[in-house]
């Protein structure tokens, strides 16, 4: 197994390493399809029973740069059955 030298991309590490802030709300995260720094929208993509799992996306391209679990559950609640 040779993983993480081929194919490494230091874009992509920065990527996740971004990820790890999203505790936090996010208003600027790397994009590694524009290389840089991009405002972005967050999207609600789960309801879940433990919380709610957004998707944050680069406001230019529409890439996929980061998400958050949020555990507030409002939403979950409105739609429980
Ligand atoms: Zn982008």
């Amino acid at each position: 197994m040779k993983e993480g030298l081929f194919g490494f991309d230091p874009a992509n590490r920065q990527a996740v390493e971004q990820q790890q802030f999203d505790q936090l709300e996010a208003t600027e995260l790397y994009c590694a399809n524009c290389r840089q720094a991009v405002p972005v929208r967050k999207f609600l993509l789960l309801i879940l029973p433990e919380g709610d799992k957004y998707e944050y996306r680069c406001q230019y391209c529409g890439t996929p740069v980061g998400g958050k679990m949020d555990k507030t559950g409002q939403y979950y609640g409105v739609l429980k059955r």
